[in-house]
């Protein structure tokens, strides 16, 4: 039982302490091969503003139809997610109408929701059944 303890909690699995890592995988939808993500989170050594873009092109590349479809099946794993420099990929010319809520989620609550479409779903019917009471 203490291998498994030394190995870290759910939220952080390999028992990894870079805040920008923790948070990459706390955002990224594929939950696989953390240790050879890690590394290459190592070897890329992102600075703040290059985490910034990370995160933002996930924004979006968590919303592509490919991420979404077969259960996540077609989601790059992390590691060849970061080594392939998969951030610089753009975006598609037209906005799909999913990003909407991300947009939204600024706008009502600062973004606090991360990533989660779901988190912030959640939120808004909380708020909504506060306002009415
Ligand atoms: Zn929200």
């Amino acid at each position: 039982m203490a291998m498994l303890l030394n190995f870290g909690s759910y939220e952080n699995p390999t028992g990894d302490e870079d805040p920008g890592f923790a948070r990459f995988k706390r955002v990224y939808p594929r939950k696989e091969a953390w240790l050879d993500a890690r590394r290459e989170w190592r070897k890329l050594r992102p600075d703040a503003h290059m985490q910034e873009l990370i995160m933002q092109a996930l924004e979006w590349q968590m919303q592509q139809a490919s991420w979404q479809e077969d259960g996540g099946k077609w989601i790059p794993r992390a590691d060849k997610w970061i080594r392939g420099g998969r951030w610089l990929d753009e975006p598609p010319a037209e906005q799909p109408a999913k990003l909407d809520w991300f947009a939204e989620c600024r706008e009502m609550h600062g973004g606090a929701c991360g990533l989660s479409q779901q988190v912030h779903h959640t939120r808004k019917i909380l708020d909504a059944g506060r306002q009415a009471k």
